[in-house]
């Protein structure tokens, strides 16, 4: 079936208006209406081609939520009008030791919900900046929100679980003293799970003008990362730092800040590397520098329930279809809070 999309045909070229087709939904799939879609700094990495290998035309969007249209014959978790949400995993091996351990990100056949070899046209994944998608139920996350927070809970679906995961991961809670470095969209949902959480949280920005807004999602400091003087006042103190920068920037500042057996887990994915950090920084107190990849599906719905508990969702700007270019740029300047989404509504017609 064709539907109506948005995206690019070459990385150095807007993204526009296009129409991609997709599967009838088999036994095992779920076909949803897209209601919303958040706009990861991801999506603009691939589809301007700064990462390698992007396919296009490229539809972007892996933050999509909305209601189940249809169920194949073999479907019993979902119903039609169900609400529902698709992260970044559409299909993995399904049997491989991380795919049984419920960690189907780290599999070698994971499938991302766009740019990802698919046997659908045109040969790889479409994202979620159309008006439908089709994806196995086991891919397929229940909301359980209140209706009316359905646009700000779409950007869980990778900000959220892709700092949930390292924050559980890293044993994050009471007692702990946890950094998060960058206050965009990652960097904001980071805070107020870690505050959630129960750790005291420190967030780094490098703008001043984000000082009073870190406090309101729930840092208990801030500190401008260009001031000397407030970060040597936290040398050697953090058992995590979550960094979500989506630049190259000098590590160093930041692994010096870890107390004795430390991490700094990195889940920002700049396109071109960082400068190696100097390895005595982490010689010297057996600190530990990490990565971390989104989350699998179960821990997924962990976090999108332990959010819809305690009322946490992102907070977004609800932008339409033709404002997808102007965001990007605007995204780039950090001149969002925290979010972008799309209404996808607003792809119709
Ligand atoms: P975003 O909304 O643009 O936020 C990134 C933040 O980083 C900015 O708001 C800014 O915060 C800070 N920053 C940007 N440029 C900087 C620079 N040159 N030096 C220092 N700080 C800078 O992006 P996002 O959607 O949160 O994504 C962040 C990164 O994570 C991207 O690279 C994205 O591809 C990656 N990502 C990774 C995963 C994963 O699974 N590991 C999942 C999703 C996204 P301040 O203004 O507060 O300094
Ligand atoms: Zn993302």
């Amino acid at each position: 079936m064709l539907v109506n999309a948005y995206g690019a045909h070459a990385g150095d070229r807007p993204l526009e208006p296009l129409q991609i087709t997709r599967r009838a939904p088999g036994a095992h799939d779920v076909q949803i209406d897209i209601a919303f879609c958040g706009i990861c700094h991801s999506d603009l990495h691939q589809v301007r081609a700064e990462w390698y290998g992007t396919q296009f035309p490229c539809v972007p969007g892996h933050e999509i939520v909305g209601r189940v249209a249809a169920v194949g014959t073999h479907v019993h978790g979902f119903r039609p009008g169900d609400l529902v949400g698709i992260g970044c995993i559409v299909d993995s091996c399904k049997h491989c030791a991380d795919c049984e351990d419920g960690l189907e990100n780290y599999c070698d056949g994971m499938i991302g919900t766009y740019n990802f070899p698919t046997p659908d046209a045109p040969g790889w994944t479409l994202g979620g900046y159309s008006q439908q998608i089709v994806v196995h139920e086991r891919y397929v996350l229940r909301i359980r929100h209140p209706e009316e927070q359905l646009a700000a809970v779409a950007p869980l679906l990778c900000a959220g679980i892709t700092t949930y995961s390292p924050l559980r991961h890293w044993n994050v809670g009471p007692g702990k003293k946890v950094g998060v470095v960058g206050i965009g969209g990652l960097g904001h949902m980071g805070i107020k799970l870690a505050h959630a959480l129960g750790a005291h949280v420190v967030a780094f920005t490098t703008s001043d003008a984000k000082r009073e807004a870190a406090l309101q999602l729930g840092a208990d400091e801030v500190v401008v990362s260009r001031n000397a003087e407030e970060m040597a006042a936290h040398a050697k103190s953090f058992d995590l730092i979550l960094n979500t920068v989506a630049a190259p920037h000098n590590l160093d500042a930041f692994l010096v800040l870890l107390k004795r057996d430390g991490t700094m887990t990195l889940v920002g994915a700049p396109a071109t590397a960082h400068d190696s950090p100097n390895v005595f920084n982490l010689i010297m107190k057996r600190r530990t520098l990490a990565g971390s990849m989104i989350g699998g599906i179960a821990e997924t719905q962990e976090m999108l329930d332990f959010c819809a508990e305690h009322g946490i969702v992102a907070d977004i700007e609800l932008v339409r279809a033709d404002q997808i270019n102007d965001s990007y740029e605007r995204m780039l300047k950090g001149d969002v809070k925290y979010r972008f989404v799309i209404d996808n509504a607003t792809l119709a017609g």
